[in-house]
């Protein structure tokens, strides 16, 4: 069912047991496992069925440290979320990301790899993806790895259908959740707005936070303050620990086509390293893509290293021509490490229309963050040189340590933390059931649960998380009863 407004739902008779915040990618997909077991659900979504100026709006914030992108411009308030601009890059997270390392502070999730394997075929028929391949090595080192390029289901689209028909959910359109009370044990209302009505409270036996990577931190942080401390009684990381995927071209490659690896339909290719690797370097995570360049530009790169790097320019003046048949740019997108003073925070003199703080985004890029640029590029250049596959050379301002270039890729779109998984409650806001610390009936949904973020883009992940959500909530005894 689908209902365009919060009234409209009051006046149909649906009495759901859960409420979902939200219906991007996460959102709907709790939804949908709840309803196949039998629980009637509500989603709540800000937007309506089209992007607009208006719900766009609501996502305006500003970024205090490193450029980012415009928090309006860097997500989607309308049903599908982000879904309905994301890229389809798929890969889940690599089983050593979830694992605690020594040399990352605060490293290490609750949950193993092994706990989202079992719902990864789920993950294949939701985003329509071929299957999962398992990284080739090229030495101990590097690999040449799966980065699946999907049709980039737009949820919104592909599930609208099976919502609309659906006696187990009811999709409200145009509903802005915004503010969850509680009692500091229990969340006890969603306070609502919905085309300009009065606010009004709704309540069920649990509910599901699923606003996004951002959002989730906002609503909590605001619920919080006015509850005061009634919806994350343990806060100490709320809207902490927030990550991107930062995102550089910093290096060119020559390098010979062998059957090491292959370029896909669009000319490129992706590596990673090996755990042993990042342990030797003690870096963080990272990913590799090979941007292939036509033939005259890799002769226009010989060219030019000549002059910078005379003994790589010889390897590869002897080899173009011959059998070099592969160059191009070296992009590298990784794992930031998870630093607390790195938050979402709630701005404390911009609100949007309904009164609630925007957010202030404090992110910056530190020191393992550049060292794992540079020493990640440096394994991958001496993989290929090892392998005799080809040569790296890394750009200037890396070598020189020069700021980041402006005006490069920067990051990913991913937004990862703020409501991190963990035990502790000092490090973390969910458990390992992305249940909040402290809290009988409030879980959270999508990539804020990232305790650490791997170099995979995080969609697939979110989605595995999402239905570990739905199955976990389906069995909760006040659900089924
Ligand atoms: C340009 C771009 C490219 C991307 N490319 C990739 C990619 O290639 N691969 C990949 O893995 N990921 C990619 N991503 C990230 C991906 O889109 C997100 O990881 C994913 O959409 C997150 O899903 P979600 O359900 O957690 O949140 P969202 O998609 O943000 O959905 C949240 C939903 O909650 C609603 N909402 C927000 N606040 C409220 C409120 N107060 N009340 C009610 N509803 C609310 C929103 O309207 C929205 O519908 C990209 C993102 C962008 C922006």
């Amino acid at each position: 069912m689908i209902f365009a407004n919060a009234a409209e739902f009051e006046a149909s008779s649906f009495q759901p047991k859960v409420c979902i915040v939200g219906a991007g990618p996460a959102g709907i997909t709790i939804a949908r496992v709840l309803a196949k077991l039998g629980t009637p659900v509500v989603i709540l979504e800000a937007g309506g069925e089209e992007v607009t100026e208006e719900s766009q709006d609501f996502y305006r914030g500003t970024t205090v440290g490193d450029p980012y992108f415009d928090l309006d411009v860097a997500r989607l308030r309308f049903l599908g979320g982000c879904s309905n601009h994301w890229a389809g890059w798929c890969r889940v997270l690599d089983a050593s990301d979830f694992e605690a390392r020594p040399w990352v502070p605060d490293s290490g999730w609750p949950i193993g790899r092994h706990d989202i394997e079992p719902f990864l075929g789920e993950v294949q028929d939701i985003l329509d993806l071929p299957a999962f391949e398992a990284d080739r090595p090229i030495d101990a080192d590097i690999s040449w790895i799966q980065l699946i390029k999907s049709p980039a289901v737009r949820f919104g689209q592909k599930y609208r259908e099976e919502i609309a028909t659906s006696d187990r959910i009811a999709l409200v359109l145009n509903t802005h959740v915004t503010e969850l009370v509680g009692d500091g044990t229990q969340v006890t209302a969603a306070r609502i707005r919905s085309n300009g009505a009065p606010a009004r409270d709704l309540r069920v036996a649990q509910y599901v936070v699923a606003t996004g990577g951002l959002e989730n931190s906002r609503l909590l942080l605001w619920s919080n303050e006015r509850s005061g401390g009634g919806v994350v009684p343990k806060p100490a990381a709320l809207g902490r620990y927030w990550m991107e995927h930062p995102q550089f071209i910093a290096a060119d490659a020559l390098l010979l086509r062998e059957n090491a690896f292959e370029m896909d339909a669009q000319n490129e290719a992706f590596f990673g390293p090996s755990p042993a690797a990042l342990q030797r370097a003690g870096i963080m995570n990272f990913g590799v893509r090979l941007i292939s360049t036509p033939y005259a530009g890799v002769k226009e790169t010989v060219a030019h290293l000549a002059c910078t790097a005379p003994s790589f320019s010889e390897w590869a003046s002897s080899t173009v021509g011959l059998n070099l048949t592969c160059g191009g740019h070296l992009s590298v997108g990784w794992e930031q490490a998870p630093v607390a003073e790195n938050r979402v925070a709630l701005s404390g003199s911009e609100r949007d229309a309904d009164g609630i703080p925007r957010i202030e985004l404090h992110w910056k890029k530190g020191e393992l963050d550049r060292r794992t640029l540079l020493e990640g590029l440096r394994l991958f250049g001496q993989s290929m040189a090892r392998a005799d596959l080809g040569r790296v050379r890394l750009a200037e301002w890396l070598l020189e340590g020069e700021e980041y270039p402006e005006g490069g890729e920067l990051a990913g779109y991913h937004h990862m933390g703020g409501t991190r998984m963990s035990n502790d409650p000092q490090k973390g806001v969910v458990d390992s059931d992305c249940r909040v610390h402290g809290m009988r009936n409030l879980h959270i949904g999508g990539s804020s649960v990232f305790a650490t973020s791997g170099h995979a883009n995080p969609t697939t992940t979110i989605v595995a998380l999402a239905l570990r959500l739905g199955y976990h909530l389906s069995g909760l005894p006040h659900v089924t009863a």
